[in-house]
């Protein structure tokens, strides 16, 4: 199993400074690493597509360049 990610229901739209619903449920198995998870600003209607990240992850730099 992959590590599980938390995401926030709610994030500050870059646009607007309004605040982006999440569109996305969470997956069964929970959020992982490279997962999309979809906000709707609820001000100036954009949408917006956030790459998960998991910040703890094991980094492998041998697969580099
Ligand atoms: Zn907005």
């Amino acid at each position: 199993m992959g590590p599980v990610i938390r995401v926030d229901p709610i994030i500050v739209c870059v646009d607007c400074g309004g605040r982006a619903h999440l569109l996305s449920y969470e997956p069964h198995e929970g959020w992982e690493d490279g997962d999309v998870a979809a906000y709707r600003c609820e001000d100036c209607l954009d949408r917006w597509d956030i790459v998960l990240e998991d910040d703890d992850a094991d980094v492998d730099w041998s697969e580099r360049g």
